[in-house]
């Protein structure tokens, strides 16, 4: 039965050639979590555990969900993803059952990754007040420790977590045999810009003035999503004016209207 919040892939697309500006997060991604489902054996001959999950950290829209999404496709695993705050929003009373639920899940299905966003929403530091929905937060979370600590990685199972806020996590969570590897995903900078929009813009009809060396260069501070959008915006332009080409004001456009919202919304947090 479908359950919100989670989302099962049996076969995810996503390759790492999709992927803009990570080149380190990649590599780290494979030796962390690829490598102990491919090659067991290779921990097992020097006598060391393999690492049993790895966190990633960084602001939204970055491609956090992209790279756990690639491991399992590279490692022809079933992608297993929970949004942490829907469970506990949703299903009161019932998040540790779910927790339990997706584990179980994962091992019927593995080789498999459970990838569990926004990990925050169960693992912030505990607070003093206890109202009934922090304390079933608390047992969602729990549950999942019970998890991580009973589980024996035969090297089938890979865990990633993402938040953007990593200095409200519970240390608990954050010990050896738990969560134990960190890996920064950040915004991209301007190289990685660009290679995001070449990968976004890779089957758009573009004008040949259109230079992604410069539009780069105007979106400062701009997530991958963001990047992703203003291509689409940018289509849309194109669209609209019944035009084939994109072309270097229909980016413009796109640049002003989506990282106009963006300006917006930080005036509106302030
Ligand atoms: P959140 O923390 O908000 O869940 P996230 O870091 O998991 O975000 P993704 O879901 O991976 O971000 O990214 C959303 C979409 O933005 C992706 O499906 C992709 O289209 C685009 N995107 C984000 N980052 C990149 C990137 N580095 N390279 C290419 N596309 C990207």
């Amino acid at each position: 039965p479908a359950v919100s919040g989670m989302e099962v892939d049996e076969k995810p697309s996503v390759s790492y050639s999709t992927i803009g500006g990570l080149e380190d997060q990649i590599v780290e991604v494979k030796e962390t979590v690829e490598l102990p489902l491919k090659k067991p054996e290779l921990f097992k001959r020097v006598g060391i555990e393999p690492p049993k999950g790895v966190l990633l950290y960084g602001p939204p829209g970055t491609g956090k969900t992209l790279l756990a999404k690639a491991v399992a496709n590279e490692t022809n695993a079933t992608f297993i993803k929970i949004v942490a705050s829907e469970f506990v929003k949703k299903y009161i009373g019932e998040g540790a059952r779910l927790v339990r639920g997706v584990f179980e899940l994962a091992k019927e299905k593995a080789p498999s990754i459970i990838f569990i966003d926004e990990i925050d929403a169960v693992a912030a530091k505990r607070l003093k007040s206890s109202t009934s929905g922090d304390r079933e937060v608390q047992r969602t979370l729990m549950q999942l420790l019970a998890e991580l600590d009973g589980f024996e990685s035969r090297g089938d199972i890979g865990i990633v977590a993402a938040t953007n806020r990593p200095d409200i996590l519970d240390p608990a969570l954050l010990r050896p045999g738990r969560f134990d590897r960190f890996i920064e995903v950040p915004a991209p900078n301007e190289d990685g810009r660009r290679e995001i929009l070449k990968i976004h813009t890779k089957n758009m009809s573009l004008d040949e003035d259109v230079d992604l060396d410069f539009l780069a260069s105007l979106t400062d501070s701009v997530s991958g999503a963001d990047l992703k959008a203003i291509c689409t915006e940018a289509g849309m332009f194109a669209i609209r004016e019944e035009r084939e080409n994109i072309t270097v004001s229909d980016f413009m456009d796109a640049i002003d209207k989506i990282m106009g919202v963006e300006h917006e919304e930080e005036f509106r947090k302030e």
